[in-house]
């Protein structure tokens, strides 16, 4: 059966702050443990977002906070969930994997990444929409600031660590100076095509052969916004799965076939497409990428495979670890 794999959801970000459980049916998220199954998910990507009214401490701290709900679920139902980096040989449990989304929570401080690590986190998306200690982010009104030292040394240590490095978010200059330096395959977890919709948020075509020459991944997201023009002006019609195909299919054009999934940014947003209310109609993005000519071979690329491959090459532990969902040790709160 063809695998699925997200590599941007806000899931449980949702669920720290509004005390919601994905493991219930009944929860108001968009991704719950049941969609998951009928998905035959195998990797969820956890955002862990921080919103830009923290920084330094109070960054750290939250972040933290988030990574807690994560252990807690996984603590509440280890049938279910797993904190690791591959799902390789492993039916069961789904495999999460905690990344920031955003680099605040390091506030500046190198040495506070080792504490992220050990508990799991293995990609850290450089910037958000806002300026950070890293760069100026997308939704800079003219983002001119590219890597700071403090960005260029994160980057180093990330490869190091053998971190993904995710520029989701993240503009020019800085997106370019991150090519420059980088030597480990990156990603853009969650984007849509600016070739198809002109917005800073979304990758140019340059972006994405620069992602796709470095063997690294592209995700296409959900959200309607980045998928159609003005999607929320008055008069548009809503998106459907038809436009987010049409995002996948302009990526596969400039990428390839082996470079490009999904990163839904589920539970991220409130207005969805109008028929992927949340991820229990994903048959229905299956129909729309058919529509569009992928076969059988294709879907599983992009649902699930390419993912799954681009963890192994990127995130793999520098000592060797051979795969599967390796425990990593929790506990390290720091709030
Ligand atoms: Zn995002």
């Amino acid at each position: 059966m063809r695998l699925y794999a997200d590599a941007h959801a806000d899931t449980f970000y949702e669920a720290a702050l509004q005390g919601h459980d994905p493991a219930r049916d009944d929860s108001p998220l968009h991704i719950n443990l049941a969609r998951m199954r009928a998905a035959n998910q195998r990797i969820q990507v956890c955002s862990v977002f921080t919103p830009a009214r923290y920084c330094g401490n109070e960054a750290t701290a939250f972040a933290h906070r988030i990574i807690d709900c994560i252990d807690a679920n996984v603590s509440a139902r280890p049938d279910a969930f797993a904190v690791g980096e591959s799902p390789r040989g492993q039916p069961s449990p789904i495999v999460l994997i905690p990344w920031l989304e955003g680099a605040s929570p390091l506030a500046g401080d190198l040495a506070l990444i080792d504490a992220f690590y050990a508990r799991g986190v293995r990609g850290i998306g450089l910037t958000h929409n806002h300026r950070n200690e890293v760069a100026d982010g997308c939704g800079c009104a003219e983002p001119r600031n590219g890597l700071t030292r403090f960005g260029r040394a994160l980057v180093e240590r990330m490869e190091e660590l053998h971190m993904a490095v995710d520029c989701a978010h993240l503009p020019q200059p800085a997106f370019g100076e991150v090519m420059a330096m980088i030597k480990r395959p990156p990603c853009i977890s969650h984007t849509g095509c600016r070739a198809l919709v002109p917005i800073t948020r979304n990758a140019d075509d340059e972006m994405l052969r620069a992602i796709a020459q470095r063997d690294g991944f592209i995700g296409i997201d959900f959200y309607p916004g980045h998928v159609l023009e003005h999607a929320f002006a008055q008069g548009v019609r809503r998106a459907t799965c038809d436009d987010i195909a049409a995002h996948v299919m302009h990526a596969v054009n400039v990428c390839g076939i082996e470079h490009v999934g999904f990163g839904s940014d589920f539970d991220g947003f409130a207005d969805t497409c109008e028929n992927l209310r949340h991820l229990g109609d994903l048959p229905n993005l299956e129909r729309a990428l058919r529509a569009r000519g992928l076969n059988e071979a294709a879907l599983e690329r992009v649902f699930g495979l390419n993912l799954l491959e681009y963890l192994e090459r990127a995130i793999q532990s520098p000592g060797g670890h051979a795969g599967g969902a390796r425990p990593v040790s929790a506990g390290h709160a720091l709030s």
